[in-house]
């Protein structure tokens, strides 16, 4: 069971490296132990999202994502994919079961996940009533369809990305890491973790060195959304953002890896922030890092340093 992710902001890659980066990661998570695993990278547009599962080997999944009618050459100047080994706790080994799951047959959200959501009945039983419909037999696809359910209810109100997350996330029990991926929020991934470990690799230009990432306390949450409506007080601490912009204005290069384990990251980069239990990250479409609190009183140091593997 593994995590990979890789995310590049202004800086132009073809869908074969993308991809190749994403197999790759996953090869380098193999060891931890897994039964299936796929890909979730973006389409002809920003706005649409393909997923390539499989089970069995990363082999296998590489074989398909090889066969597939991909445009390879297709370039990308920003863009944002997500990648998963599993390790089957609740469905058989399959190729539905395996991650990415989705929200629904466009793909708007996709999602990969370790760890078990242990209240997924009560939730699934939720929504199955208010008419989704799921393909899979995994805890994992509640949240994919939990995202769209609170997404459609917040419609037209311009609910940002981290907020949905954590409207998502406040109703979730058990361990998790996971990632999130979304064609209504073009360039961005939100990531959480409880009980799953979970790190991102920074790689910038030399001179922009960033050394920590602080962690602040907002009184105004605008995260009150939720499936109970409950009208949810700041729970949140917010990031201050990164803007890796160079001093003339102009956007620099950036590049991140989201893994589950420092093996698949320290052949891109050796900058790394570990993300503690309950840290929500988002990175924003121009490539900013925030980190969320999940909980108020936690104790914990509000600095996430940068670290050197
Ligand atoms: N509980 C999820 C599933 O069975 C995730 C398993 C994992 O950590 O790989 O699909």
């Amino acid at each position: 069971c593994g995590i990979f992710a890789y995310l590049s902001y202004f800086v132009e890659k073809d869908r074969r490296y993308v991809a190749d980066t994403l197999l790759n990661g996953l090869s380098r998570l193999e060891y931890r132990g897994y039964d299936s695993s796929g890909i979730a990278i973006d389409g002809e547009e920003n706005e649409d999202t393909v997923i390539i599962k499989q089970v069995g080997k990363v082999s296998a999944l590489r074989a398909l994502v090889d066969s597939s009618n991909l445009d390879w050459n297709k370039t990308y100047n920003v863009q944002t994919s997500i990648s998963h080994t599993r390790w089957a706790t609740h469905g058989q080994p399959s190729p539905i079961n395996a991650h990415p799951h989705r929200s629904d047959s466009k793909n708007e959200f996709t999602i990969v996940h370790n760890g078990i959501i242990t209240n997924y009945k009560e939730l699934k039983t939720l929504l199955s009533n208010k008419g989704y419909q799921f393909e899979s037999d995994t805890d994992t696809e509640i949240v994919a369809k939990l995202l769209k359910y609170v997404y459609d209810s917040q419609r037209g109100q311009h609910i940002s990305f981290p907020d949905l997350a954590k409207a998502v996330t406040k109703e979730l029990e058990g361990a998790y890491a996971f990632l999130i991926k979304s064609v209504h929020y073009p360039g961005e991934i939100v990531a959480a973790r409880r009980g799953s470990p979970l790190l991102i690799g920074i790689k910038t230009l030399e001179d922009l060195a960033v050394d920590f990432v602080d962690v602040e306390e907002i009184t105004n949450s605008a995260a009150a959304a939720s499936i109970n409506d409950d009208k949810a007080p700041a729970y949140a601490k917010r990031a201050q953002s990164r803007t890796f912009a160079r001093a003339d204005g102009t956007t620099q290069p950036l590049e991140y890896f989201l893994a589950s384990d420092p093996s698949a990251i320290i052949e891109h980069t050796r900058r790394v922030l570990y993300l503690e239990d309950d840290d929500m990250a988002h990175i924003s479409g121009k490539g900013d890092l925030h980190i969320y609190r999940l909980r108020r009183d936690d104790g914990l140091s509000s600095i996430r340093s940068i670290k050197t593997l």
